[in-house]
């Protein structure tokens, strides 16, 4: 570095602020301007698109620079973060025309993208979270749990998983909201992670590799390794979350992996405040298994916060749901989306409540009507908190809690006479709706104060006598100015006169250049412009220094007024904490209660039981697409005891997604305590959902569109239990038909016979329909179509038994492929239906199809296989009669068991002969 450029008592400051913030980039306030020097400045000019320039410019080891005007400091750092750079500002510490020598400047706040407290900064509807990851483990074994885990293997792979036990942690620095768990490794990690969408995530150091091993999807997230001393040890972590959280004892019966990874997020948030107390943080451990479980994969596939082909919120669960009105609100139930609820005492007391507000549809508009008004008061809270909220933030705080006592009165009219225990638990008034509060901030503060403290006007008159006397100085002081300003025009006969203020020269008598000769002999000349000559008076310039003392006092009385107001809301912090978490629980119950009421939704019964029934259930998000009344209803019921494993075929476009995912998406919404589109519905709390649909081709993450199918089906099979529900959109559609049909087929049999599991199957291979034959808790449905001259109907009525055509040249048809190769192709299906004969194959141009199993179909002969011998064809052709004369709907199960045990009787005969 050259010496002339860089070593100047600035830039001397400049490199020992940047040698504490290492990784970030360093914004160094000059001025009314930041500016960045050298990597810096080049990150920098690239990431917001300003000029980069240097200092000392044509030297040859000139200092890049860049820099932007300190007001564009919000949209840059807003601009900075989502690039993904972490951003120290550093700031002037005192007034420059006040300091002595060299202006004091400080890293006043580091922005990262987890750690965000500037709303305009915010999605105010989404929570913005910091994760830390703490795992002890050594080297992973690589046999072990793992979203790659072998399938079919359950109970047999994973050991050690009990031993990995692994702590995270995650807080929203804009709300406070701090949550922290323990969890196997592996894939319940993921899980964590996939709901709680952390924008940052911090491991140790040194255990990116190990954490990688045994977790082998967190290949796809960015993990930041943490600093030097943010992971702790275990006497260190204990004392700093005795120190800093919320006295409350249940952090103490924590892990030592969930208290490590609860510390380093302190840690961690406190580097980026320096020198800022911030609040006391509190820290809510949860059980991982009160919540049911929603792996990446089926949040994406039920698109519950967005849609998979566009990713937007419109035409998702929550873009259906999301009736709040306040930003609280909309954040909660957007949480309560990812963490369904799996205790039925927790769902009913949602469910009581949400059914109270249906029943009044007067109370529930008032409700919202009153809530609209509320702002954000669990960020204006924790911004109080850390003492960065504005004058217009505590505004906001006073006009949301005058806004209190109309909403709660309004609840407690509802309890209409009766006692306030009437009311549903969740909607009893708050214990503290903080009048008190509320009535001081709208004593001290005016009703719409400014955003910034510079030029007062802050405090409300009549609060303090002292600020009171200093404004009608500093006013009383313009007028008397206005008053020497009227006499001197009379005095000097010069109509042009005036009296002007600037910031550098003060109060001064602005006289035309072509009247400067007439002025009286007392003016003083003080500056002279192209036009005009500006003049002082002994009297103007004591007039000056009384109006200017009483304005500079009245903005500094004002402005410790406000901190001093501001203590005492940081004061209320965990008060109004908690009325918020009220609030938003009332916005969110409100508006489930107005989604269930506009869309006819019902109280679905919740209870512990195996059973999933469903009459006339919809699909929330497709009925609203296909318009009223133009949904059509379907039943569905699922039990481990019976109707476990539910088969539905039907051709394209017939339904059959819809429908599965129906179920899911009415179970989820079961959980969360909002009301479900059905006319009825019972809903046995499940553990977890998964789901495995369609061609999600997870390019980015370098996989095949069949690996990732695979990959979904395996970790399914390992996972799931009993009293999962399992999705299943198509299982093998990715490979060739034997292929796919076999894979389908193993896995619903594993399904049915060993983990007992819910299953809603929708396939194209009517091939797997015979399940019902042989297992005894399959059930064949399939989605009605009628084919009326050619042309099919879709009639979205799931009935009994399954469907034996796919009807796939109808679609075609009605999609509009051209009649010439409709015809043919009607040709070719008739042909392989009727089974191919070479000769007919070589006469007419069409396909030979390859062999079938035995079991699932027609056999046409390979020409490219040797010829089979004469006995295996036999035994073919025999075990073929004995399937065209069955009549499956006559077997009972044993029966049919019996049968299958011949038919691969004869199957084995015919290989032994080949
Ligand atoms: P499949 O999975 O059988 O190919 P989908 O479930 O994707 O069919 O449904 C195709 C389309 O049919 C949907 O986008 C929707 O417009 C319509 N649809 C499906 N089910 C219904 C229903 N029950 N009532 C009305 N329209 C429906």
């Amino acid at each position: 570095m050259s010496k002339n450029s860089a070593d100047t008592p600035v830039m001397r400051q400049y490199l020992s602020a940047k040698a504490e913030y290492p990784d970030a980039v360093l914004f160094f306030r000059m001025g009314d301007f930041y500016e960045m020097f050298f990597e810096d400045a080049v990150i920098t000019s690239a990431a917001l698109d300003i000029a980069l320039t240097s200092r000392d410019k044509g030297k040859e080891d000139a200092v890049p620079m860049c820099g932007f005007p300190h007001h564009a400091l919000p949209g840059y750092l807003t601009r900075m973060v989502e690039a993904g750079h972490k951003v120290a500002v550093c700031d002037q510490m005192e007034d420059p025309r006040k300091a002595k020598g060299i202006v004091k400047r400080a890293v006043t706040r580091v922005v990262t993208s987890g750690v965000i407290l500037d709303a305009e900064q915010l999605d105010a509807k989404v929570s913005n979270y910091l994760m830390a990851l703490s795992w002890d483990g050594g080297e992973a074994d690589p046999h072990g749990p793992g979203e790659g885990g072998s399938a079919g293997s359950r109970g047999t792979v994973g050991g050690g998983e009990d031993e990995d036990l692994l702590g995270l942690a995650f807080l929203d620095a804009s709300t406070g909201e701090f949550l922290t768990a323990e969890l196997p490794g592996g894939q319940g990690l993921l899980d964590e992670i996939a709901r709680v969408r952390p924008r940052q995530i911090l491991v140790p150091r040194g255990s990116l590799g190990g954490l990688r091993q045994l977790c082998p999807g967190l290949g796809s997230l960015r993990l930041e390794e943490a600093p030097e001393g943010i992971f702790g040890d275990d006497q260190g972590d204990h004392d700093l979350l005795a120190e800093a959280t919320d006295a409350s004892p249940e952090w103490v019966a924590l892990s030592a992996g969930a208290r490590r990874a609860s510390a380093a997020v302190i840690r961690y948030i406190r580097t980026l405040f320096p020198g800022r107390e911030l609040p006391p943080f509190r820290l809510v451990p949860y059980q991982v298994s009160a919540y049911l479980v929603l792996d990446e994969a089926t949040l994406a596939n039920l698109e519950i916060f967005e849609t998979i082909m566009e990713r937007r919120r419109q035409g998702s669960l929550l873009g259906v749901l999301d009736q709040t009105v306040t930003a609280m609100g909309a954040r909660l139930l957007r949480r309560s989306l990812a963490f369904p609820l799996a205790i039925v005492e927790e769902i009913l007391r949602r469910q009581e409540a949400v059914a109270f507000l249906v029943e009044r549809a007067g109370l529930r508009d008032s409700l919202r009507r009153a809530m609209k008004g509320l702002h954000d008061l669990e960020r204006l809270n924790r911004r109080a908190a850390c003492g960065l909220a504005t004058p217009r933030d505590l505004g906001a705080m006073a006009s949301s809690l005058r806004a209190v006592p109309v909403i709660v009165g309004l609840v407690a009219e509802a309890a209409a006479g009766q006692t306030l225990e009437a009311l549903p638990e969740l909607l009893q008034p708050p214990e503290d709706d903080l009048g008190d509060l509320a009535a001081r901030l709208s004593e001290v503060l005016v009703p719409e104060p400014p955003v910034g403290c510079k030029d007062g006007g802050i405090i409300r008159p009549g609060f303090s006598a002292e600020l009171d006397e200093l404004v009608s100085l500093a006013d009383g002081g313009k007028e008397q100015i206005l008053a020497i300003e009227a006499r001197e025009r009379d005095r000097t006969g010069l109509a042009g006169l005036r009296i002007r203020y600037n910031r550098v020269f003060g109060y001064t008598i602005e006289v035309s250049r072509s009247k400067a000769r007439e002025v009286p002999p007392e003016y003083v000349r003080k500056q002279t412009l192209a036009n005009v000559e500006r003049y002082v008076t002994p009297e103007l310039s004591e007039h000056e220094a009384r109006v200017l003392g009483a304005e500079e006092k009245r903005v500094e009385l004002e402005e410790r007024l406000f901190v001093g107001l501001r203590e005492e809301v940081a004061a209320a912090e965990s008060r109004i904490g908690r009325l918020a978490e009220r609030l938003a629980t009332l916005d969110m119950l409100a508006a489930f209660a107005e989604v269930s009421s506009r869309n006819d939704y019902c109280r679905p019964r919740v209870d512990d039981g195996d059973l999933i029934r469903i009459q006339d259930g919809r699909h929330p998000v497709v009925e609203q697409i296909v318009g009223p009344g133009r949904f059509v209803p379907n039943d569905l019921s699922l039990s481990s005891g019976e109707d476990q494993v539910v088969i539905v075929t039907g051709p394209n476009m017939a339904g059959k997604s819809t429908i599965i995912r129906q179920a899911a998406l009415i179970t989820l919404m079961a959980h969360t305590g909002c009301f479900v589109p059905a006319r009825a519905a019972t809903v046995g709390v499940v553990d977890r959902i998964f789901t495995r649909v369609g061609a999600s081709d997870n390019l980015a993450r370098g996989q095949s569109t069949f690996m990732v199918e695979m990959k979904e089906s395996a970790n399914i099979l390992r996972y799931a239990t009993s009293r999962s529900l399992v999705v299943l959109d198509e299982i093998g559609r990715g490979t060739s038909t034997y292929d796919g049909v076999s894979i389908a087929w193993a896995v619903a049999e594993f399904l049915h016979d060993r983990i007992r599991t819910k299953t809603l199957f929708a396939t194209h291979f009517h091939e797997l329909c015979s399940l019902e034959d042989v297992k005894p808790r399959v059930r064949n449905r399939s989605v009605a179509v009628r084919e009326v001259g050619g042309e099919v109907v879709f009639l979205h009525k799931l009935v009994r038994g399954g469907s034996s055509r796919s009807h796939g040249i109808g679609v075609a048809k009605l999609a509009g492929l051209p009649q010439e190769v409709v015809e043919r192709a009607r040709q070719i299906l008739d042909h392989l239906e009727r089974g191919a004969d070479a000769d007919a194959v070589a006469a007419r141009g069409l396909p030979l199809l390859a062999p079938q199993l035995s079991l699932f179909g027609e056999v046409g002969r390979a020409p490219e296989r040797p010829a089979q011998p004469e006995a295996s064809d036999a035994s073919s052709k025999e075990a073929l009669r004995r399937l065209r004369e069955l009549e499956p709907d006559s077997l009972s199960p044993r029966q049919a068991q019996e049968i299958l045990y011949e038919l691969r009787e004869l199957a084995r005969k015919g290989d032994d002969c080949t």
